[in-house]
């Protein structure tokens, strides 16, 4: 990473191109430059929906890509390293591992932090194919070391018996998609919020370049409206399991650049922040 370009900018852009951990496809990895050529590219603006423009060096920089030769040490080390700047990181992966040591680094900076995570699956199995750091198991992880007081799922249509245990287990506040209505509302108070975004959490007629599309999921308009009227602190996101090798138009390349301007412009108009 290079954060040199930072300059006066509050939020840090920064890939985590690691796939390792996924259980069916590979391609994952290679999200994060795609994502930021779709961000720049000619055909749309920098401007966000309600009015700011990501074109200004006081909002958001890239600091390039997490050097990963460990799994498990170099990607906590990255994100201590944009943490200790006093940045705000928007991270692109990357299969959805990736958000377990990224929250190890966010437990030491906010001992309290609520998760709104947006996903088809719940990924709390306690392993997967005897793969504890599998991206079917991050919230497993998550919530077995304490690394969130609340944890809140949207977009859910995939719990397994074992997982709905899981949920009870760890008092998941999982909102399944069949209980979902466009009066849903996420009030996260005064605890700060990390928001991890799985691509999959849409439905595949909006993204399909994801490695795990299932039908009957969220509209990106569901998606952007949840996160623009949520209440609550941003303090740092995720924009996970973009699958290039399933995106030939680069649709969903287009989406998770809108999602990544929307959280971003959640973040610079948080209170507090
Ligand atoms: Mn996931
Ligand atoms: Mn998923």
């Amino acid at each position: 990473m290079d954060f040199t370009k930072i300059k006066d900018a509050r939020i840090a852009i920064a890939g985590i191109p690691y796939d390792k951990n996924s259980s069916f496809l590979e391609g994952a990895a290679e999200a994060p430059p795609l994502i930021r050529k779709a961000l720049h590219t000619d055909s749309s603006n920098m401007w966000t929906e309600n009015g700011i423009d990501l074109g200004l060096s006081s909002t958001i920089a890239d600091v390039g890509d997490c050097e990963i030769r460990d799994f498990a040490n170099d990607i906590e080390l990255g994100i201590d390293s944009i943490l200790e700047r006093k940045l705000i990181p928007i991270l692109l992966g990357g299969d959805h591992s990736v958000t377990y040591p990224v929250l190890r680094s966010f437990g030491k900076k906010y001992p309290q932090l609520a998760i709104l995570h947006f996903d088809a699956h719940p990924d709390i199995y306690a392993d997967f194919q005897g793969n504890r750091f599998s991206h079917a198991s991050p919230f497993a992880r998550i919530m077995e070391e304490n690394l969130a007081q609340r944890l809140v799922q949207i977009g859910i249509r995939t719990m397994s018996g074992h997982q709905r245990e899981q949920v009870k287990k760890y008092r998941v506040e999982s909102i399944e998609m069949k209980d979902w209505s466009d009066q849903t509302m996420i009030d996260f108070d005064t605890t700060p919020v990390y928001i991890s975004f799985d691509m999959d959490a849409l439905d595949p007629a909006f993204a399909c370049g994801v490695s795990h599309p299932e039908p009957g999921g969220l509209s990106t308009r569901e998606a952007v409206r949840t996160i623009q009227q949520m209440k609550g602190r941003i303090v740092g996101a995720d924009i996970v399991e973009y699958n290039p090798r399933r995106d030939p138009l680069g649709i969903t390349a287009m989406v998770a650049a809108k999602l990544l301007k929307e959280i971003a412009a959640k973040m610079l108009s948080s209170p507090g922040l």
